[in-house]
């Protein structure tokens, strides 16, 4: 009887194709991908080996599928207690890739807060980049008061207003040499976030550099683990 359980578990796992990565990592279908040209091994053997090793020991788990929080805060992945939860619809491999590094990104501020928002250094740049956001804005005819820019937390009515006021369009443009991308002013989290999945995204960290100096700053001293070596 209990040979036969295993052998039943075993069939229902092959069928969804779990695996678990060199490093350990267990990857969970809780729902199949959309896209079957996505060779999701391929994916996370990607992002476990362009991230060096003390930046991943954080996350245990990549959970695939279509979870409810993705509908309640319009989101397509979401980073917690040690489990990154993918969407199964990806367009790409490069945007399921995305999605990954971003996470990690996540679980590496929980990691080393205090190496990564310690100095404020991040957060100075992003407030002197809220303020101009917050004048070009007022310009166009979005008038918003500056207070509302000067919190680095996430504010679901603030990011409202920025992707449906705004509109994704207008905002892109705006953030056109202040932010990596129209994603990166929502919060403080999600500025480290996005910068942190750019410079593992491409190879060339010039754009980033220019962009977000202190930001790429840091993105290199996280990636020496002879600055982190107080942690295990
Ligand atoms: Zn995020």
């Amino acid at each position: 009887m209990l040979q036969h359980l295993k052998q039943k578990q075993k069939q229902l796992l092959e069928m969804r194709n779990d695996f678990y990565t060199a490093r350990g990592t267990h990857v969970f279908f809780k729902d199949p991908l959309e896209n079957e040209d996505i060779d999701v091994e391929r994916v996370v053997a990607k992002a476990e080996s362009v991230i060096p090793e003390h930046l991943l020991s954080e996350f245990e788990m990549i959970v695939i599928g279509w979870f409810k929080e993705f509908e309640d805060r319009d989101i397509n992945a979401f980073y917690k207690d040690g489990v990154l939860h993918i969407s199964s619809m990806q367009v790409d491999e490069k945007d399921m890739f995305d999605d990954i590094v971003h996470e990690i990104a996540h679980s590496v501020e929980e990691m080393y807060g205090y190496e990564v928002y310690g100095d404020q250094n991040i957060r100075d740049e992003f407030l002197r980049k809220r303020q101009i956001l917050h004048d070009k804005l007022w310009a166009l005819g979005f008038k918003a008061p500056i207070q509302w820019f000067m919190d680095t937390e996430y504010d679901r009515e603030f990011e409202e207003f920025l992707f449906e006021k705004v509109g994704k369009d207008k905002l892109r443009m705006i953030c056109m040499g202040l932010f990596i991308n129209a994603y990166a002013p929502v919060s403080l989290r999600e500025y480290f976030a996005t910068g942190f999945a750019d410079y593992y995204l491409y190879q060339d960290h010039g754009l980033l550099a220019k962009v977000c100096p202190a930001l790429a700053k840091k993105m290199n001293f996280l990636q020496d683990v002879k600055n982190l070596d107080n942690r295990p």
